[in-house]
């Protein structure tokens, strides 16, 4: 995971978008996008003007980039792959960077935000088809089932992940059986059920220079 150095609220101002970088505190009236719609810097307020059509797919990039949590080269390679395969090239790159297995984690509610989850499934707390899977970056499959181990499923910050999860709601690719936290990938995402708030055309634009 790319580091973030620093408040990472900065980074949602920033964009103008709330990016759910720092858990339960996205969805409660601390929420810095929520209080100050601005960006950060005394120049902020004037950032939005006159933006040159690369700074606009810039910014695009760098907001799923950091939606993500990752480093360029990292996401240059999903572009990449995405690119190779058929179909809208925007369009797979969301959909390879949600079917990560830390993003899914984190959409199932194993954790309350995405750093979380990784850091969950790089410890070895994730299982898929019940053998541990501790490569946040897996690419999860139509049919699979995803669940946290045994000895993780009481832990406090699972169930916290559970409640936030309950309020922002279950994308509807996913299926989770709440009594066990047996998740399972129903059917691939089409572009509305992908969560991520950017205009993916403009990242292809970019990296189409
Ligand atoms: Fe972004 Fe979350 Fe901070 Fe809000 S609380 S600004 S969504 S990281």
């Amino acid at each position: 995971m790319a580091r973030v150095i620093g408040a990472v609220c900065r980074l949602c101002r920033a964009e103008g978008v709330k990016l759910f970088l720092k858990g339960t505190r996205c969805y409660s009236a601390k929420c810095a996008v929520d209080k100050k719609a601005t960006p950060p810097g005394q120049q902020g307020k004037r950032r939005s003007f006159g933006m040159s059509d690369y700074k606009t797919q810039l910014r695009e990039k760098q907001k799923a980039r950091r939606i993500s949590g990752l480093m360029e080269k990292q996401f240059r390679l999903y572009f990449e792959k995405a690119d190779q395969k058929k179909g809208l090239t925007g369009e797979n790159l969301l959909r390879l960077l949600e079917m990560r297995l830390d993003n899914v984690a984190y959409r199932l509610g194993f954790s309350t935000s995405r750093t979380g989850a990784r850091q969950l499934v790089a410890h070895g707390g994730v299982l898929v088809n019940s053998k541990k899977v501790d490569i946040p970056s897996y690419i999860v499959k139509v049919g699979d089932k995803v669940t946290v181990s045994e000895k993780r499923k009481g832990n406090s910050a699972v169930q916290e992940g559970q409640k936030v999860a309950a309020e922002r709601g279950l994308p509807s690719w996913l299926e989770l059986n709440k009594d066990s936290l047996v998740g399972s990938i129903t059917k691939l995402p089409d572009r509305s059920e992908l969560s991520y708030p950017v205009n993916e055309q403009l990242i292809v634009e970019l990296y189409s220079k």
